[in-house]
């Protein structure tokens, strides 16, 4: 064993939102630590977790929030949100009621944080097609009109998680380095 330590070019904080239940805290355990648990409960107490990756030979500690059960409307605090560079505003995709209350998100999200912050809407739980209630139309629209990218995720499969949080983090370092 040599040198433990390691020279981090960039932080960038991520913030996860959206309604309760969407597969959030899931979501950041997959990436993370690329665990699931079926029986997650409600996020109680950690703040955020760190994931230290490689972009174009610079060391990036990616260090994304998540929402300690704040989740109804105007209960997350501007602290959550300062010093965020990019967001991920999730819905469920066989909830509608998740998908319509984005909108909202979105306000709070643009009201709180930096006007360049990097935003990708996801329509989670894609594992569950045959339960949709959110056309992927209907979505990628909003996200169109709102200039946000956008996936749909499975937390449980895997499906498109490290390529969505990749996604923003690369495109936050293009917009720092
Ligand atoms: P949060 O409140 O937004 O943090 O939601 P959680 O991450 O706690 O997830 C809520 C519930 O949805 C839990 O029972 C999870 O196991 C489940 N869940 C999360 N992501 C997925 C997914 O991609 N597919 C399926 N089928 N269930 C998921
Ligand atoms: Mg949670």
């Amino acid at each position: 064993y040599g040198d433990f330590s390691q020279k981090i070019d960039y932080v960038f904080k991520v913030v996860l939102i959206g309604d309760s239940a969407v597969g959030k805290s899931q979501l950041l355990a997959r990436f993370a630590r690329n665990e699931f648990s079926v029986d997650s409960k409600a996020t109680i107490g950690v703040e955020f977790q760190t994931k230290t990756l490689v972009i174009d030979q610079k060391t990036v500690k990616a260090q994304i929030w998540d929402t300690a059960g704040q989740e109804r409307y105007r209960a997350v605090t501007s602290a959550y949100y300062r010093g965020a560079v990019g967001a991920m505003l999730v819905y469920d995709m066989t909830k509608r009621q998740s998908f319509d209350h984005i909108a909202r998100w979105l306000d709070e999200l643009r009201g709180h944080a930096d006007k360049n912050i990097i935003i990708m809407l996801i329509g989670n739980k894609c594992d569950l097609a045959s339960l949709r209630a959110v056309p992927i139309e209907d979505a990628k629209e909003f996200a169109e009109r709102e200039n946000l990218f956008f996936m749909e995720t499975s937390a449980l499969d895997s499906t498109n998680v490290e390529t969505a949080f990749l996604t923003v983090l690369t495109e936050i370092y293009r917009t720092v380095s």
